[in-house]
């Protein structure tokens, strides 16, 4: 059968940003994908950490399904009935009293800094406080703000002029918070768990600390749960096990399952400062976005799904720590709840990306968080069998990936 497309056109076809695997997924019905080619594979890392509720959930499918012939679009002159059920449900389950709706990551995180600095010449007209406190390798997004923000040099360089008074701190360093935030600073940004530099979460009392110090220097505190957010932590949002609000909080890849839709979510005493036409964003609240958000939500707050995320996570640590008894590859394996990190042994630094490709060919998807680390990110509803039948794919990609590896780095070897 001649084929209408393959990778190939990619490389003729589209901005040369991504390197996309050769593989293209055609199917997917809860955590199994299929191929172009009719292979199968299950799925560990859910886009990145995005179909939380794995592929085509019924329950989904149907409430977009049934959206989509009432109404698609109605603009901002208006307003519709899922979004204002939707921001009801976060400000419900969250320290949130006001939300702005958005359609990505990046844009929850432009819309946060963007009202952090309002709030500052709003309410310290004249002074100097609007400087931007961040941490070293932390990921905000890859508008020209949330670059400038992120920690990583590689996402800004060749971009500038860039946007000013940013500072970045080294992440969970305690003796930088007290000199690092001041009475200039307008607000701090931080993931709970940095997610695309290497699964690396939080201490608690790192958290605190920035907590008790913008507290002391009038600064806002903003978490982004961009990627932590919708239960993949093992709560509804990461900040409710470190007992810790921030004023301003961002969320977007798990929100719709895979539907575009990011949130800001913030109290009302921050909220509040944005007025009329300050800021704004033609898709964001769409209504077949926010009818799916909705019931993403509900079936993310029955206990079953909470406690489910706490007994697959155990089963995948454990498997990794097997893994890694037999292979001896990985130096650290972390994270929280189904956002899982193992790192690699100094021999194979820079090798996450020939591990990941190793695993899709023994059949199931994983993702690399940086050049050092492996990163899990299963649906939080996997089916336990499905999950096993992944962790063994998992297990012979390794198996493959070493053996590749020492046949290289030994070619005389009897390989
Ligand atoms: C993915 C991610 C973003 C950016 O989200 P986009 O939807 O790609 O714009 C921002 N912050 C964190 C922590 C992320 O993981």
């Amino acid at each position: 059968m001649q084929k209408v497309v393959g990778r190939s056109d990619f490389d003729e076809l589209i901005t040369p940003v991504y390197s996309p695997t050769h593989l293209i997924p055609v199917r997917g019905q809860g955590s199994y994908v299929w191929d172009a080619e009719g292979r199968r594979y299950i799925d560990l890392a859910g886009g990145v950490a995005v179909t939380g509720l794995g592929h085509a959930h019924p329950e989904l499918v149907a409430a977009l399904h049934e959206q989509s012939q009432a109404i698609w679009h109605v603009g901002n002159v208006f307003t519709n009935e899922p979004v204002l059920k939707l921001a009801r449900k976060l400000i419900d389950a969250t320290f949130a009293e006001r939300i702005f709706f958005v359609n990505s990551g990046a844009e929850a995180n432009e819309a946060a800094l963007k009202l952090a600095r309002r709030w500052s010449s709003v309410t310290a007209p004249g002074s100097e406080k609007t400087e931007i406190v961040a941490f070293d390798q932390s990921f905000h997004g890859r508008t020209l703000f949330t670059v400038s923000v992120g920690g990583q040099a590689k996402y800004r360089d060749g971009f500038g002029p860039l946007p000013g008074d940013i500072t970045h701190l080294p992440f969970n360093d305690l003796d930088a918070v007290g000199e690092g935030i001041d009475e200039r600073t307008c607000a701090v940004i931080v993931e709970l768990v940095q997610g695309e530099s290497g699964v690396r979460p939080a201490d608690t009392t790192f958290v605190e600390a920035l907590r008790q110090r913008c507290n002391e220097t009038g600064a806002l505190l903003i978490f982004d749960e961009v990627q932590t957010g919708i239960g993949r932590t093992g709560s509804l949002f990461a900040y409710m096990q470190y007992g810790v609000v921030p004023d301003i909080l961002t969320t977007a890849k798990a929100l719709g399952n895979g539907f575009p839709i990011g949130a800001m979510l913030t109290s009302e005493r921050v909220g509040m400062q944005f007025s009329a036409g300050t800021h704004g964003s033609t898709f964001g609240g769409n209504p077949l976005a926010a009818s799916v958000a909705n019931k993403v939500l509900e079936i993310v707050d029955r206990p079953e799904t909470m406690d489910g995320v706490r007994k697959r996570s155990a089963v995948c640590i454990e498997a990794l720590h097997r893994i890694n008894a037999r292979h001896k590859l990985f130096s650290d394996i972390r994270g929280r709840g189904l956002l899982i990190g193992a790192e690699l042994l100094g021999e194979y630094a820079g090798q996450s990306a020939e591990l990941v490709e190793a695993v899709y060919r023994a059949g199931a998807f994983t993702l690399m968080a940086g050049p050092n680390v492996l990163r899990l990110a299963p649906s939080l509803v996997i089916h336990e069998d499905v999950l096993l039948e992944g962790l063994r794919a998992l297990q012979a990609g390794v198996e493959d990936f070493v053996s590749r590896f020492h046949c290289l780095s030994h070619p005389q070897s009897d390989c």
